[in-house]
This record gives structure tokens, C-alpha cells and sequence, in this order.
């Protein structure tokens, strides 16, 4: 077991570039950058354990932001990695593309990435080490009644929680799983609001559960990563959503803020940790506190229309250090 001491929260922030619909409206790029770790936004700094500028690959993000996590979960550490950010910041860009095939290793974002390095360190290990992976895809959305989406947390006897009847599946390839993934997003609740792009008001969690065991030696370990991307966390009042979509907003606001205090309590290393104040803490309970590793990645727009935003945003990242 690891020493609880030793969890580790880190915060990373990336810039995507300007987009074409910013470049015509003439926003200004706005972010100044000071090193490898601080930002500057109207003369303030900003600083996280890493800052990406717009240039930065999709290599180099997932090199900084998760190689490491991994290796730790196939050690058996339970982690966490988050995208939060506005909507259209780069959030599932971060977290997810995957742009046809798993073989267009440029544009890959952390997930299949992290797919890939988890069958690559499988088919490397000799034939005593047995893996069972578990994947499992869960969408957080409270505006859906659709029973399937809108789980319920439950304890099981060891008091860890899990969800009740969320879709479960054993998948045997890198591939399975990705489509798997695209799945997922199919079925992903989507609100059309005033921002420019579709507004997605759900969080998307991917848990990989792999579990080894030594069939000499008997010898187990078990690890768990959840991969989340995050609904966008823009004000309300800013998309302009009405009636249920403001109800849901509003939610998916409180659940942002609830993990927000979660986060800023672990790394203040409180004792009270309001893990019970929203369902997605609940879920990620025993992979945000003790034997666990946690990194954020905090998505920006690098645009002065949303200058406003993006403070808001940094400020969530800095509440986390
Ligand atoms: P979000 O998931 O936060 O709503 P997306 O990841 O969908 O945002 O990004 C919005 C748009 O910006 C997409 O068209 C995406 O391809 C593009 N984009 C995001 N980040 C980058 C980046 N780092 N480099 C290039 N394009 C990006
Ligand atoms: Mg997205």
C-alpha cells in the first residue's frame, strides 16, 4: 500500500491555438508565458506544475501529464486524470481523439494513448503475468431520464463505491476498446446553446480497471484510472440555456464546484473531505485520496472574447495547487 503522503495532485494547464471563427472575429491571443510553468493573463501570473502553449503536441501533453500515471496503475495505484475547461477550450481534444484509426499516433489524445501503452506493456510482460482490463464508460448527465445514464452510487460491502447498471464490458484489444469509446460518444448527451459550438453538458468518465495476477506466484495487483472529461464549465448566464437545460446547467455547475472543493481539501490536506456532496466525487472517491495519483489538465482558450472565462478557469486550476 502506498504511503498516503505520497498522493500527488497535479495541475497542468494548455492553451489550444486561436480558432478560425476567433481569427475572423479579431480576438486577440492573450496569454503571455514565463518558463514551463506560469501563464500570464492581463499582467497576472498564473503558475501550475506545467504550462503548455498552443504549439504543444499531443505527444508531449500525454508525455507530461500521464506516461507516468500509467505505469503507476499497472504498479497498482488507483489515479485520476481530468480535462476542465470551458466548452471548445480543447478538453476532449486533450483527453480523447482518436481521428479514424488507432494508427494516427499524431492526433491521439490521452485515452487511446493510454490504451495503447497498457497493451503495449501487456503483450511486453511473459506469459506468467495473467491481465484481466476492465473498461467501463459512464456519462454523468442529470438532465437525461434515461435510467441507463442516470446512475445510482452504491457501496458495496468494502464500502468502495461503484455504479448499478452502468454498461460493463471485458475488452481483449486496443481497438475494443476505442470503439468502445465511440460508442460512448454517440449516445453522449449534447444541448445546443448560444455558444458557437454544441455546449456539452455531461461529464464523461472512462474507468480501466487492470487487474494482473502471477500465476506462479500467485502474486496480485490490481489498478484503477479514471479518465474524465469534464462538461464545460462556462457560467450560465453566458449560453444563455432556459428551463431544463438551465436546471441541468446549473447541476452540472454544482457537481464542477463540489469537485473543485474535494480537490482544494486534498491539497490542503484537510481532514474532512466533502466526498458525499456530489455523485461524480462519490464515484472517484477511492481515486482521488490516499493510495492515488491525480492530475488535472486545465483547458483554455487563448482568445480575448473569452478572457473572462479563462480566469475563472486558471483560478479553479490554482485552488487545486
Ligand atoms: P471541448 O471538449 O473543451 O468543448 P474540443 O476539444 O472539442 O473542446 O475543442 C474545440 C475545437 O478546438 C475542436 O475543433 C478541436 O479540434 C480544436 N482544438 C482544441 N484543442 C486544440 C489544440 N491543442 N490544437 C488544435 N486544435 C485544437
Ligand atoms: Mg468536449
Amino acid at each position: 500500500m502506498a504511503d498516503p503522503a505520497e498522493c500527488t495532485i497535479k495541475v497542468m494547464c494548455r492553451f489550444r491555438p486561436l480558432n478560425s471563427s476567433e481569427v475572423t472575429r479579431g480576438d486577440k491571443y492573450i496569454p503571455k508565458f514565463q518558463g514551463e510553468d506560469t501563464c500570464i493573463i492581463g499582467g497576472k501570473p498564473y503558475m501550475f506544475d506545467r504550462v503548455f502553449q498552443s504549439n504543444t503536441t499531443q505527444e508531449q501533453v500525454y508525455n507530461a501529464c500521464a506516461q507516468k500515471i500509467v505505469k503507476d496503475v499497472l504498479e497498482g495505484y488507483n489515479g485520476t486524470i481530468f480535462a476542465y475547461g470551458q466548452t471548445s477550450s480543447g478538453k476532449t481534444h486533450t483527453m480523447e481523439v482518436r481521428m479514424g484509426n488507432l494508427h494516427d499516433t499524431d492526433s491521439m489524445g490521452i485515452i487511446p494513448r493510454i490504451v495503447q501503452d497498457i497493451f503495449n506493456y501487456i503483450y511486453s510482460m511473459d506469459e506468467n503475468l495473467e491481465f484481466h482490463i476492465k473498461f467501463v464508460r459512464l456519462i454523468y448527465s442529470n438532465l437525461l431520464p434515461v435510467s441507463k445514464t442516470n446512475l445510482s452510487v452504491h457501496e458495496d460491502k468494502n464500502r468502495v463505491p461503484y455504479v448499478k447498471g452502468c454498461t460493463e464490458r471485458f475488452v481483449c484489444s486496443p481497438d475494443e476498446v476505442m470503439d468502445t469509446i465511440d460508442e460512448g460518444k454517440a449516445n453522449r448527451h449534447v444541448a445546443v446553446t448560444n455558444m458557437n459550438e454544441h455546449s456539452s453538458r455531461s461529464h464523461s468518465i472512462f474507468l480501466i480497471n487492470v487487474k494482473q495476477e502471477n500465476t506462479q506466484t500467485e502474486q496480485k495487483l490490481s489498478g484503477k484510472l479514471y479518465l474524465v472529461d469534464l462538461a464545460g464549465s462556462e457560467k450560465v448566464s453566458k449560453t444563455g440555456a432556459e428551463g431544463a437545460v438551465l436546471d441541468e446547467a446549473k447541476n452540472i455547475n454544482k457537481s464542477l464546484s463540489s469537485l473543485g472543493n474535494v480537490i482544494s481539501a486534498l491539497a490542503e490536506g484537510t481532514a474532512y473531505i466533502p466526498y458525499r456532496d456530489s455523485k461524480m466525487t462519490r464515484i472517484l472517491q477511492d481515486s482521488l485520496g490516499g493510495n492515488c495519483r491525480t492530475t488535472i489538465v486545465i483547458c483554455c482558450s487563448p482568445s480575448s472574447f473569452n478572457e473572462a472565462e479563462t480566469k475563472s478557469t486558471l483560478m479553479f486550476g490554482q485552488r487545486a495547487k
